[in-house]
């Protein structure tokens, strides 16, 4: 085992991690940059090392200075949380060279999954089912109309390495795709700094349903459920439950077996999601993500793993926690992301928390690394918190999560609190009967609502 992991991330996850560590009984280094000096994470550490100004490019990214901070401490392990480092092969690469671990997959893994054309390759070879579109880039040369047809519209331009729901457009017509095509692929080279792009079929009311996986390196892996994504903003995840509402265990098992199947012949190691876009029964992979995810605390819930610490287990060579059979689903979470924005317009609203009182209770977790008096700084992303709430049946959850909602106080900043308060007493949301699509739908209603109001 590590005697020592310095963590290269802040925030929720940053204390998420160091939870692991000191259960495993494992030193903690928090890194940090000058806008975080006085951070939970760093307080909560055994060791800190600030490692430069606020720009993540100066602190968080920076591999020159994150190398110094494990040379000073003495640091044998780098967790890499999600963001920043955490999909970076050379990062990986990098610590081998110095002798210090990197938690998380081989190096060769992240750069193929890192690379969203490859990534559908692969996940074709493997057996796992893609989304209907363009075999690999599309450049000036190819003719696109002619492929764009034969996907049949509207379609969908994407960047290789896109992420983070940007880069995509759609096209409804071949007009509109040779537009599309220039637009993407400019944005993705000043973006991204490679300006590939392919084409994907437009999935018009798809769920997105994500599979977690869990492979030992050595060809052992096991997949434990899914995740219910799909009510997004932008391409980004506000609201994850599991089990999803519309999937029957036979289907579960079914595609879990699949992704388990594909890590088992790729030897993956440690956590990673394979992530699909679920219409009329079946399944569309649309990329991997070799990392902890930030929804997984829903997955710990209804399986009752710890993630983080069996990633740490199985990157200092452990073995799998269970066997497939072992893993059984017990009962339904949510999790929703409380941000530190404006909830109509999420124009984000950094500043200090004047109140702080998070719910408790029975099946109510907090994820979070605030606290009353604590600035949340302009630099980062906007998360406050994550609530996770557990119940025997989905029904039992919402009405927790209701009531957890309403006991929540955050003051002093605007939180995206009202929103959820909001969502998790409407008709759609209490059916379950929602797609990717549904959010954007609800919020415009709602502005149109206050308008003509
Ligand atoms: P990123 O890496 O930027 O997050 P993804 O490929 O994971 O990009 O897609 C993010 C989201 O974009 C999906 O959850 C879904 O909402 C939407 N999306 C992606 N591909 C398609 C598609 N082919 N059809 C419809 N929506 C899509």
């Amino acid at each position: 085992m590590f005697d020592k992991i310095l963590i290269a991330n802040r925030g929720e996850i940053a204390l998420r991690v160091l939870r692991a560590c000191k259960e495993l009984g494992i030193s903690t280094v928090a890194v940090h940059s000058t806008a975080d000096a006085d951070a939970m994470h760093v307080r909560l550490a055994d060791e800190s090392v600030c490692i430069g100004p606020p720009p993540s490019k100066d602190s968080y990214l920076n591999i020159p200075s994150l190398l110094a901070a494990c040379e000073i401490t003495g640091a044998d392990a780098v967790h890499p949380g999600y963001g920043f480092l955490s999909e970076n092969a050379r990062f990986a690469e990098i610590l081998a060279e110095h002798n210090l671990h990197f938690i998380g997959p081989k190096a060769e893994h992240i750069r193929l999954m890192g690379d969203k054309i490859e990534a559908k390759r692969t996940a074709k070879k493997l057996g796992i089912p893609v989304v209907p579109g363009s075999d690999g880039a599309v450049g000036p040369e190819d003719d696109a109309m002619a492929i764009g047809e034969a996907i049949g519209f509207p379609v969908l331009v994407k960047a290789a390495a896109g992420g983070g729901g940007r880069g995509m457009k759609v096209a409804h017509t071949a007009d509109e795709l040779l537009m599309a095509l220039s637009t993407a692929s400019n944005e993705a080279k000043s973006a991204f700094g490679d300006a590939s792009v392919y084409l994907e079929k437009y999935l018009t009311k798809p769920r997105h349903i994500e599979i977690q996986v869990l492979g030992d390196g050595r060809g052992g892996a096991i997949h434990l459920g899914e995740r219910d994504c799909s009510l997004q903003r932008r391409h980004q995840k506000v609201w994850e439950e599991g089990p999803s509402p519309v999937l029957s265990a036979a289907a579960r098992a079914k595609i879990g077996a699949t992704c388990a199947k594909a890590m088992q012949d790729m030897k993956y190691l440690g956590v990673g999601t394979i992530e699909f876009l679920y219409e009329d029964g079946e399944f569309y992979f649309i990329e991997m993500n070799t990392r902890i995810q930030v929804e997984h605390p829903v997955t710990e819930s209804i399986t009752d793993i710890d993630l983080v610490l069996e990633q740490i287990r199985i990157a200092a060579g452990g073995d799998l926690p269970a066997t497939q059979d072992e893993i059984t689903i017990i009962g339904h979470a949510i999790e929703c992301r409380i941000n530190a924005e404006n909830p109509q317009t999420f124009r984000p609203s950094p500043g200090k928390i004047t109140q702080f009182h998070p719910p408790g209770g029975l099946g109510v977790r907090i994820d979070s690394a605030v606290y009353q008096g604590y600035v949340i700084p302009p630099y980062y992303d906007s998360l406050v918190g994550k609530l996770i709430v557990h119940g025997k049946t989905r029904g039992e959850c919402l009405m927790r999560l209701r009531r957890a909602l309403d006991e929540m106080v955050v003051e002093g900043i605007e939180t995206t609190l009202p929103l959820f308060r909001a969502l998790v007493r409407e008709p759609g949301i209490i059916d379950g009967d929602y797609h990717i699509h549904w959010l954007e739908q609800y919020l415009a209603g709602q502005a149109e609502k206050t308008k003509t109001s």
